[in-house]
């Protein structure tokens, strides 16, 4: 692999900095404060071409890969997770119809996805089935050629805004594996029966909704499975394979943020006659801080460089998130440590960040889970 990133790269990655630097900061403490998601940031993100990087240029896409969709995510989360989440987590759900979709498929939620015209989102946990996928109970019944959708799902980001989303339910209960007994639906939330119910009070990355949803005796027509019937379990562990790339560089960007704000202020305030930055023990603090960034992002540069030339790695995914996740929330900790007070109480942004880090070490699979599935890549089943 080279580890040098190429001019097109660089020219990414300065333009994500610009938009986020220019704009994020017009949409942030309102996003947070009052728990809205920014339509306008949205839109801005999917005009300047932000949004759907990977998809094919036939799909209003760039073409490009999704280690570039991840380096804009860390530029995003660089300067503020929520409002980065908001314009690129209208997204989330589209990788599955990248990777499994038709033709058809594609066209009719990728393209509005990348134009703004449409926000998706996908529906895999529910009440009681978290971590334990496999477990997901929201069942569709087929009659004729109509699915009928009958289930509830928890902290669904989009829930409440989404034009559509891919969504796993049962479809083959008798299946003796209960790794075959699902599969991937497209459901539109205008059709009758789906309801949302926006979840307030959360810790960070508030400018992105969260929603519970619930679907009773929703139709949807069978061509809107995505891939093969009774492999949705599977289909959703490859995607998460891939997302769980970008979520990585979420954990680098907002471990990159505080970490510049923590230099800053090192080197502004004084105490006992000194910088902070002339203190050893702080200057530790930064070393260590800046090593485990670094350490974190050449992991996922890895896993999504893999991902983009067909390189099936599980393991090393799962290193790269659960990493990334701790180097995020190590990282915003002790930046507002250096800031003692004042970081505390939010004046320089670090309180942002601590709370929006620790989102990375729960969604698309905890940590704990990361690390079993790194486990059992190194043990086999035993
Ligand atoms: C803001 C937000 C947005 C989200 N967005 C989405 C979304 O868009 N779509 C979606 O489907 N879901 C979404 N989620 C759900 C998220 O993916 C789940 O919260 C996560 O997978 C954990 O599931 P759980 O909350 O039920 O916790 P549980 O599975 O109950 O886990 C609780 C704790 O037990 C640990 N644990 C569980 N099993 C094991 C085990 N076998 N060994 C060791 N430890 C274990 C976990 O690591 C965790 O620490 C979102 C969640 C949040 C908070």
């Amino acid at each position: 692999m080279n580890f040098q990133l190429d001019e097109e790269q660089k020219d990414i990655i300065r333009a994500a900095r610009e938009f986020a630097e220019g704009e994020f900061p017009n949409y942030a403490d309102d996003a947070d404060k009052n728990e809205t998601f920014p339509r306008a940031l949205w839109k801005k993100g999917c005009e300047l071409g932000f949004v759907g990087v990977f998809f094919n240029e036939t799909y209003s896409g760039a073409g490009l890969g999704f280690f570039e969709h991840a380096l804009i995510m860390e530029e995003f989360w660089r300067v503020d997770p929520g409002c980065g989440q908001a314009v690129l987590g209208a997204l989330f759900g589209s990788q599955m119809i990248h990777l499994f979709g038709t033709d058809a498929q594609k066209k009719k939620c990728l393209t509005p996805v990348a134009r703004g015209e449409a926000i998706m989102g996908s529906a895999i946990t529910e009440p009681d089935a978290g971590s334990d996928v496999a477990s997901v109970a929201t069942r569709a019944e087929l009659r004729g050629n109509v699915y009928t959708l009958n289930g509830n799902k928890m902290f669904i980001s989009n829930g409440s805004i989404a034009d559509y989303l891919t969504v796993l339910c049962v479809t083959h209960p008798d299946a003796e594996n209960r790794h075959h007994r699902h599969s991937v639906l497209i459901v539109e939330t205008d059709r009758e029966g789906y309801e949302a119910n926006k979840l307030k009070g959360k810790l960070g990355i508030r400018a992105s909704d969260t929603a519970e949803v619930s679907f009773s005796n929703v139709k949807v027509p069978d061509d809107h499975i995505v891939g093969k019937p009774g492999r949705g379990f599977y289909h959703f562990m490859e995607f998460f394979n891939h997302t769980r790339a970008h979520i990585c560089a979420q954990g680098v960007g907002v471990a990159q943020g505080a970490f510049e704000k923590a230099v800053k202020h090192v080197r502004a305030r004084v105490q006992f006659g000194k910088y902070l930055g002339q203190f050893q023990s702080i200057q530790f603090k930064l070393a260590e801080m800046a090593t485990r960034i670094e350490a974190a992002r050449t992991l996922y540069w890895r896993a999504a460089w893999n991902i983009d030339h067909g390189i099936e790695d599980h393991k090393l995914v799962a290193m790269a998130k659960w990493f990334a996740g701790e180097t995020g929330v190590y990282v915003t900790n002790e930046a507002i440590q250096i800031h003692g007070g004042y970081g505390y109480l939010g004046e320089y942004g670090v309180e942002r960040l601590y709370r929006d880090a620790k989102i990375v070490e729960i969604y698309e699979g905890t940590k704990e889970i990361e690390k079993l599935i790194v486990a059992r890549n190194i043990l086999g089943k035993m």
